[in-house]
């Protein structure tokens, strides 16, 4: 059976890549973005690919997204909630309203999709894919916005997975450091200070995104994808790890 897929972020990077994935299984995409340059590129290239220009900050758009979906695909059958962007916190003094759209982008929109999708995913007993990030876990200093975002959609995917089950499956995927740049932006040390040996690429996450959709006794989860970076315990002068203060 050909699914419908809606996709938020789909014009690059991790999102990009997941769109090709389902592409590649035979089903049909839309997905919106607000970089119309790449995404209108990207469309072109594939027939059962469709675009929706717009800010999933905006609930507006989210609800003419979902009918523009409706329109070219007839069904809902996934929807994976990937766009996201972080906007430092609190030491660089980020505001009210800058706080405020991390979440509405992060959060809000992954919230409002499923409640537009609903109805469609219970029908098709579908699935909802969230993509957070290891920082829902583990922080660097002025990430307040981004790591509360997602800490949110790792609560809101064991919500949904408990209200809308058992016709709606619902999970989430934690990456950490993935590559989405054309070039490789990091060094043989950055790869070797991750137990995995490698940083990551889009394939790692799109794969669970496939296999989640294809796996009916999961739901509610998060599985973290990082290379193994948040197991590894580090201590001032163990193991060759310094602690810089300058
Ligand atoms: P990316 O910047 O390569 O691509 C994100 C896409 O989403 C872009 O096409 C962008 O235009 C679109 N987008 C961003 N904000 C949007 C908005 N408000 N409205 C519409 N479109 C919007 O990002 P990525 O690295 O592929 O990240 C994808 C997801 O993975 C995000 O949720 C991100 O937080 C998460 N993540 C990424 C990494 C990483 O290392 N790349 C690590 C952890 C989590």
């Amino acid at each position: 059976m050909q699914r419908g897929v809606i996709l938020t972020g789909g014009g690059h990077g991790i999102g990009k890549q997941i769109c090709l994935d389902f592409l590649a299984a035979g089903d049909k995409v839309c997905f919106m973005d607000f970089d119309e340059k790449h995404s209108s590129e990207f469309a072109a290239q594939h027939t059962d690919l469709f675009y929706y220009c717009g800010d999933v900050a905006n609930p507006e758009r989210l609800k003419e997204f979902v009918d523009f979906a409706m329109e070219r695909l007839q069904r809902i059958d996934v929807l994976v909630n990937n766009a996201c962007r972080g906007n430092h916190g609190i030491l660089s003094d980020l505001d009210y309203n800058g706080f405020d759209y991390v979440l509405s982008v992060g959060l809000k929109a992954p919230y409002e999709l499923s409640r537009l999708c609903k109805d469609e995913l219970i029908k098709n007993r579908g699935r909802i894919i969230n993509i957070a990030s290891s920082r829902a876990f583990q922080s660097e200093p002025d990430s307040e916005a981004y790591a509360s975002a997602k800490g949110g959609i790792v609560a809101l995917t064991h919500a949904l997975a408990i209200s809308l089950g058992p016709d709606v499956l619902v999970n989430c995927i934690a990456p950490g450091w993935i590559n989405v740049s054309a070039q490789e932006d990091y060094t043989q040390t950055d790869k070797a200070a991750i137990p995995a040996g490698k940083v990551g690429n889009p394939n790692d996450i799109s794969s669970m995104v496939m296999y989640l959709c294809n796996h009916d006794f999961l739901t509610g989860e998060t599985i973290t994808i990082d290379g193994g970076m948040n197991k590894r315990m580090i201590y001032h002068g163990d193991w060759n790890w310094q602690y810089h203060t300058d």
